[in-house]
């Protein structure tokens, strides 16, 4: 178990910091598509209460909040996509609708960077969404508040504001599958751990970002996130 069992060194262990406490390391994020009716619609798509979808995006996408990223090559539709994103701290497999929130760690508020053009190809094309979806930097994500401290986030209004204009505006209350049905569906298709970070999907009012703009992403009770884009 010794480092010099390593070919190279091994690269850092993501994190995101914990509001009071240190930090969450981060082992992998999953994010869920199409969970606000009106967001659907925008995107031309009928709401759909059959079972939710899932992507996921890999744990070092992370960006924490105060960070300046870039703005990626391979696109010139480059979209914010304004999220709850909910922290887990325990493990879990075919977990219950009323034992999802025992594996809640916390909340914080997060960023679902798209790609939207390449996005929207692979989806036409029945490809997969990758390069859309799971680039570099592509998550950043604020701090985490506790469950323990934070209030009602079922309650909690989510907003977006770019260069201090605001762009996406909804409340957690309209997520289309709940953030313990989420917990539920995801814990048939993957064993859940301690780290796993769920992005809960974002709500109407996406669109398209460039270099030198300021995302600021707000939820009730929790963390403001921040990033620069360059
Ligand atoms: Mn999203």
């Amino acid at each position: 178990m010794s480092a010099e069992t390593f070919v190279f060194e091994a690269p850092p262990t993501p994190t995101v910091p914990v509001i009071g406490s240190g930090d969450f390391a981060v082992r992998r994020i999953y994010c869920v598509g199409r969970n606000y009716a009106a967001h659907a619609h925008e995107m031309g798509f009928e709401v759909d209460r059959e079972a939710p979808f899932f992507f996921l995006k890999p744990a070092d996408a992370i960006v924490s909040s105060g960070a300046t990223i870039d703005y990626p090559s391979m696109t010139d539709n480059y979209h914010h996509e304004i999220e709850l994103v909910v922290a887990l701290g325990a493990e879990g497999r075919d977990v219950p609708v009323a034992d999802a929130h025992k594996l809640i760690y916390g909340y914080a508020v997060g960023l679902d960077m798209t790609r939207r053009d390449l996005q929207l190809a692979a989806r036409d094309k029945g490809r997969p969404w990758d390069t859309g979806k799971a680039f570099d930097q592509s998550a950043p994500c604020g701090a985490i508040t506790p469950r323990t401290m934070s209030q009602d986030i079922g309650s909690a209004t989510i907003s977006l504001t770019v260069n201090g204009e605001r762009r996406q505006q909804s409340q957690i209350s309209l997520l289309i599958w709940s953030v313990d049905e989420i917990i539920h569906w995801l814990s048939r298709f993957f064993d859940l751990r301690p780290g796993d970070l769920i992005y809960t999907g974002t709500p109407e009012g996406v669109g398209p970002v460039g270099r030198g703009d300021v995302l600021v992403g707000r939820i009730d009770g929790l963390e403001d996130l921040k990033i620069t884009v360059r």
